[in-house]
């Protein structure tokens, strides 16, 4: 596991946009950011599920969250174009994005890959986050510290048979990671970096390994050091970086 110790405070006063937040890894993230003193705007597509997440950190008495209803797959232009202006209305900055929502698609050999489902997991991995952080880019300039991240999987790093769509989609992540990293290089307040998280209990590795105990997994709970690592100042001089939630790595 990624070692790291977030103080209490870490995240206090950031303003910090979790796609996927109301399941997984993402619900997790949203929940850790906040306990650590960060106002979270949660993003997903089943409004049930972000709400009930929303009452779990007014409960535990964290900063207020926001909740953005916004399915990723038809979400066009416009959408983000409204979002960066309601953030900007509400907080007039953004100090960070997780862009964890993704689609799994179908696991087969490419020669049988359904087009349509290829086209969908490619909308949701790869197109969303890239018009998501381009739209909201300038608000993150008005941060003094923006942290951007990315998630990858072990299959964006070594293709792997029947993976498909969601490997193909997790290699242009680390690619658009990368091409932004390096723009960004020189920029004094906005890095970008990536995390792959590892097998880990989600309903995502239940379906993709439908025969493995999810006991013998970590919970998203367990892998949050890295997550929180990433977004705050601790990390402030790492971009570029694709980095594993349970390797060895520590801060
Ligand atoms: P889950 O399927 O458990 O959660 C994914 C979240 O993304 C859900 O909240 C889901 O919403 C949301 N989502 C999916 N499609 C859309 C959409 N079209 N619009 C908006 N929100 C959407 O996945 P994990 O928590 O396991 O995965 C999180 C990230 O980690 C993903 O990027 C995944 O690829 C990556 N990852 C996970 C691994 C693992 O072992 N779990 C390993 C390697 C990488 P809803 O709840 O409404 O379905």
């Amino acid at each position: 596991m990624f070692h790291y110790s977030a103080r209490t405070y870490l995240l206090q006063d950031r303003i910090i946009l979790v796609t996927g937040a109301g399941d997984g890894i993402g619900r997790a993230a949203a929940l850790a950011y906040a306990a650590h003193g960060a106002t979270v705007i949660l993003l997903g597509r089943t409004l049930e599920k972000l709400e009930a997440v929303y009452d779990e950190i007014e409960a535990a008495g964290h900063p207020q969250p926001a909740i953005v209803p916004m399915n990723l797959d038809s979400a066009t232009e416009h959408d983000y174009i409204e979002l960066s202006n309601k953030l900007y209305d509400e907080f007039g900055r953004l100090d960070g994005v997780l862009h964890n929502a993704s689609l799994l698609g179908m696991r087969t050999p490419l020669e049988n890959y359904d087009p349509i489902t290829w086209d969908q997991v490619m909308r949701v991995n790869v197109n969303a986050p890239f018009l998501m952080t381009q739209t909201l880019l300038p608000l993150m300039q008005h941060s003094g510290d923006a942290s951007i991240v990315f998630t990858s999987s072990g299959v964006g790093r070594k293709g792997r048979a029947y993976w498909g769509a969601y490997a193909v989609s997790k290699f242009a992540t680390e690619g658009m990671m990368e091409v932004l990293a390096d723009e960004l290089d020189n920029s004094p307040n906005i890095r970008v970096n990536a995390i792959n998280p590892g097998a880990t209990r989600t309903n995502m590795r239940a379906y993709a390994y439908p025969a493995e105990d999810p006991e013998t997994n970590p919970t998203p709970a367990d892998i949050m050091p890295l997550y929180l690592y990433l977004m705050g100042p601790d990390s402030r001089s790492v971009n570029g970086k694709s980095l594993d939630a349970q390797g060895e790595g520590s801060a």
